[in-house]
């Protein structure tokens, strides 16, 4: 705080340091463009974020430097037009974005984007800070909380809140079970088990790819929504999983011959109710296992 009265040119003078100070000692990257998209100012804290040092980027264009090559169309895009007409949807905002360093790895930084007018022209300033720590761990989190660690396919609870979010449309559900897991696991070991439950896991991520999701619900148990034109073409594609996975060697333990029983429900049928989708192909994954197993059933 100035405690004293200045004259304009002395306060002038002490603002444009402290400005200098404030800017050069920020934790935060400050970086100012002009109407070109060119960086007029480069602070310490951007050179270090970013790992280029002002020279080489001062006069030149920020998102050839900083914005990976995926997202600099959108970016000179939304430049364009917020020179045409004043408004940038990013203005006054903080996003969480990829960006590029020096040397060509990518990071996350949090960046709030505000303009300015210079002699009647558009400039921008950018605070940008370092978030790649913080987003690691939320993805971390995110993925603790929403997959199962074993096969990385989604948990019980991220299939119930994906039901539920599709439930009101045409969709089938199928729950579909290892056949005589338990018996892996005695003759070779349980790690053989789990071998079988990744190998299974990626059969099934390989083959339905466009299928609304893919998780495990729990031991050797799956579950797959998708939304099928008929009933016959449900039923079909999971007799062409069930009789590829029967088909192919388990590479691990070739005396082994994997197989699988599948029940499929749909809302057509069974209504949409989470519990009665889930309870209808339960028993015809029942009906399924005691049909003999390495079979597919129909609710
Ligand atoms: P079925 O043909 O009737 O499916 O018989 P199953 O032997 O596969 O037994 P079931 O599906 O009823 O039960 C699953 C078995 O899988 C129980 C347990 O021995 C085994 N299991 C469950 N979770 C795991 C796991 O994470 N790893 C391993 N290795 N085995 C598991
Ligand atoms: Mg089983």
């Amino acid at each position: 705080m100035f405690t004293t009265m200045k004259t304009n040119t002395e306060t002038s003078h002490i603002f444009s340091e402290l400005h200098r100070k404030v800017i050069d000692s920020s934790f935060d990257g400050i970086v100012v463009i002009n109407h070109r998209c060119e960086v007029v100012s480069w602070n310490r804290a951007a050179e270090r974020i970013f790992k280029i040092p002002p020279d080489e980027i001062l006069g030149r264009n920020m998102h050839e430097f900083i914005t990976p090559v995926r997202y600099r169309q959108r970016a000179k895009e939304g430049f364009e037009q917020y020179q045409q007409t004043g408004r940038g949807k990013l203005l006054g905002t903080v996003i969480e974005i990829e960006a590029l360093r020096a040397d060509g790895s990518e990071f996350w930084v949090a960046m709030s984007i505000n303009d300015i007018d210079i002699n009647d022209q558009r400039w921008a300033f950018a605070i940008i800070r370092d978030v790649t720590h913080i987003k690691q761990s939320q993805m971390k989190l995110k993925e603790l909380a929403e997959r199962d660690p074993l096969t990385h396919l989604y948990n019980r609870r991220s299939f119930q809140s994906c039901l539920e979010e599709h439930l009101h449309g045409n969709i089938y559900l199928a729950i579909l079970d290892i056949d005589f897991l338990k018996r892996i696991n005695d003759l070779y070991g349980h790690d053989m088990g789990d071998e079988a439950i990744v190998y299974y896991a990626d059969a099934l991520r390989e083959f339905f790819r466009d299928v609304i999701c893919i998780a495990r619900l729990g031991g050797d148990e799956f579950g797959v929504i998708g939304s099928f034109a008929s009933d016959q073409d449900a039923v079909a594609e999971f007799e062409r999983f069930r009789e590829r996975l029967s088909a192919t060697t388990f590479e691990p333990q070739p005396d082994i011959r994997l197989s699988t029983s599948i029940g499929i429900g749909s809302t057509m049928k069974a209504g949409t109710v989470a519990r009665s989708l889930l309870r209808s192909a339960d028993q015809a994954l029942y009906t399924a296992k005691k049909k003999g197993r390495n079979t597919v059933s129909m609710a």
